[in-house]
């Protein structure tokens, strides 16, 4: 008997899929890890008490399924509804049933006509089936939409990573303001540019379709968009406990909005989506908030020094209000000044950055990607993950 290709039962929308791509896990030991944007800090002494109390016999227990306790906790928090707050398998689950949840999947006979709609200008007939997103911004929205067969609607940002005022967008002509959902990271990644919340209001005054405002890493930030969330019926707000709250292996992560969008999100939601010790290491990091607050002045501090000490060194360096820092490498120009060249001779440019530094056991990112090819992004460690880098890159460039 003849079996079928194993090939030939995937469907064709996920043969075709490029995967997300995560940063890289580190392979050997010793490495200092400044690729996925994780605190250099430990979760606070009463959450790691609490989760280590907790595994005992109630592992055989399912979860609490919506999470209640914690979106009680951080409805209090926010001085919202616990109605107003679905928890999520990390923030990336939650942007997954985003698209899910208000994006018409494009039926594929149609999407030819799409792609030749979007460039005439036509767009109106196809806005329920558009995913919108400002580029570059997180790598996971291209594919999200091209999971559910969406049409995807990238936007550049301008030249130097700021957001496009309304009239700009009505000037260039891309932008959907119907768009079924549109992501905006703020503050963005990879390139750690915020966005003034009075910006983000004007947008979201004029878009019809819902706004999910990416706010992953705003508690590095000098401003949130979090009042919007709560005042616009379109308008949500995702947060994660990754980033800041030192969680990232617990996987927890909210969206705050309207009560009717946030319903029709529970619909759709796996039965026990967030693990139980996640729930409690949530729910305990919110009553330590100060022990959180103070490692988010130092690392903000680490922040300050080494944007200032990349750029001593001819980095360019884009003003960061993130846990990372968005770099350019001094260019052929200044290069040749420092006398940076690679093993051949050749000028360095990011990539060989990025190897050189691989070498030497730091781990950071690099996007082949263009507008964002010649730059590195780099996670703030601790001072002295900070200290090596830079002893590092002084001795590369020596
Ligand atoms: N949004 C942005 C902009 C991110 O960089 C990340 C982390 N890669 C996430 C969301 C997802 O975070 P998590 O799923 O860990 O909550």
């Amino acid at each position: 008997m003849r079996y079928p290709n194993p090939n030939r039962l995937v469907r064709p929308l996920v043969r075709r899929l490029a995967p997300y791509t995560p940063g890289e896990q580190p392979k050997v030991k010793g490495l200092v890890k400044l690729n996925t944007n994780e605190n250099p800090y430990p979760p606070s002494p009463r959450v790691l008490r609490i989760v280590r109390a907790a595994v005992d016999g109630r592992l055989r227990l399912y979860p609490n399924p919506t999470a209640d306790m914690l979106r009680d906790k951080l409805a209090r928090f926010y001085g919202c509804s616990a109605d107003n707050i679905i928890v999520g398998n990390g923030s990336d689950e939650l942007l997954e049933m985003a698209v899910r949840c208000f994006v018409e999947p494009m039926p594929w006979t149609e999407s030819l006509r799409a792609g030749f709609c979007r460039h005439t200008g036509h767009v109106s007939s196809v806005s329920r089936h558009i995913v919108q997103y400002f580029t570059p911004s997180y790598s996971l929205y291209p594919v999200l939409a091209d999971m559910h067969g969406a049409v995807k609607n990238p936007v550049p940002l301008t030249s130097d990573f700021t957001l496009p005022s309304v009239t700009e967008l009505l000037r260039g002509k891309i932008w959907d303001f119907n768009a079924a959902l549109s992501f905006i990271t703020t503050p963005n990644a990879p390139t750690g540019r915020g966005y003034p919340t009075s910006v983000l209001e004007a947008l979201c005054r004029v878009q019809r379709g819902v706004v999910v405002l990416d706010e992953a890493y705003a508690e590095f930030a000098n401003e949130n968009a979090l009042s919007l969330a709560l005042r616009y019926p379109h308008v949500i707000v995702s947060r994660t406990f990754s980033k800041a709250y030192s969680l990232c292996f617990q996987r927890v992560g909210y969206f705050i909005g309207h009560p009717d969008l946030v319903h029709a999100l529970h619909k759709i939601r796996d039965s026990y989506n967030v693990n139980g010790l996640g729930q409690l290491a949530a729910e305990a990091t919110l009553d330590d908030i100060a022990y959180y607050r103070d490692k988010f002045a130092k690392i903000i501090r680490t922040r300050t020094a080494l944007s200032q000490q990349l750029t001593a060194l001819g980095f360019q360096v884009v003003p960061s209000q993130t846990n990372f820092v968005f770099a350019k490498p001094p260019q052929p120009a200044q290069a040749q000044h420092c006398a940076t060249r690679n093993k051949r001779g050749q000028l360095r440019d990011a990539k060989d950055w990025f190897n050189r530094l691989h070498e030497h056991k730091i781990l950071i990112r690099w996007f082949d990607q263009p507008v964002v090819r010649d730059y590195l992004r780099i996670t703030v460690g601790t001072p002295a993950q900070a200290r090596y880098l830079m002893q590092v890159i002084r001795q590369i460039l020596a």
